[in-house]
């Protein structure tokens, strides 16, 4: 099995691209989705969080106030870090769980659905691929206001605080352009899938995994066969 991450910029339509990949019966780890899950109310997140922001950062229903927590680490580095240190290993070990999962129900590829894949950096390295949703700066900005509810000026600006998409485009192995119709970035996905599915990069994997297990298998049966005799 390889790992294939999949990126983008704000409303470019990696929600959209990855919705397909489903649909074609690839399994994706949804980096967002597991980042929420994992500071619900009792998790071992959650508790780290409010013990170092304070009460004052939960909802009435108790769970973590996602918006005030945004802005408190927008401006504060500091916090931010913090933030990373107690999140990040539990999103780590979260997703690593879904790609065992995956590993042994045989898949070729998992898709790691990581917006800020080229920007933290950490998760990129273990990547096989890397592909990036591409949109034309107009159709971005359109597609966000209207998803969103957006001036065109707060559009611009998230936009604007994110890596620009033309770079995003460069660092990546294979490029979706969502500038035009659905139909035209359905072929794409397929055409990209059937590649990816007949790429042999999987057999790096499974080998390992057979050779690790053969030699903990005979490792068990000499330590049996010393015990017994
Ligand atoms: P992202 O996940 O990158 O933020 P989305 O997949 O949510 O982006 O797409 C942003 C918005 O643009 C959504 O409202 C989506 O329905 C719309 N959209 C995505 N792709 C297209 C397309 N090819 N043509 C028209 N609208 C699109």
């Amino acid at each position: 099995m390889f790992l294939v991450g999949l990126t983008g910029g704000i409303a470019s339509g990696k929600s959209t691209v990855a919705a397909v990949f489903r649909e074609l019966g690839c399994p994706v780890v949804d980096a967002d989705q597991i980042a929420r899950q994992i500071v619900e109310p009792d998790s071992p997140a959650y508790w780290a969080i409010v013990r170092s922001f304070g009460e004052e950062i939960l909802l009435e229903d108790k769970k973590i106030n996602r918006e005030k927590l945004g802005n408190i680490i927008f401006t504060d580095v500091e916090k931010r870090q913090l933030l990373n240190s107690i999140t990040h290993p539990e999103i780590h070990k979260a997703m690593l769980k879904q790609i065992f999962k995956y590993f042994i129900q045989g898949y070729r590829y998992v898709i790691l659905d990581v917006p800020l894949l080229f920007e933290t950096n950490k998760l990129a390295r273990f990547m096989k691929h890397t592909v990036v949703v591409y949109c034309d700066p107009q159709a971005q900005l359109t597609r966000l206001m209207k998803r969103n509810s957006l001036t065109q000026a707060e559009a611009e600006r998230r936009i604007g605080a994110q890596m620009p998409l033309e770079q995003k485009r460069k660092l990546a192995n294979h490029v979706i352009d969502n500038s035009g119709d659905s139909v035209s970035t359905y072929r794409q996905v397929c055409k990209l899938h059937s590649q990816l599915e007949d790429s042999l990069d999987f057999l790096a994997v499974r080998l390992l995994a057979v050779v690790t297990l053969t030699g903990i298998g005979g490792l068990l049966c000499i330590l049996i066969k010393r015990c017994i005799f």
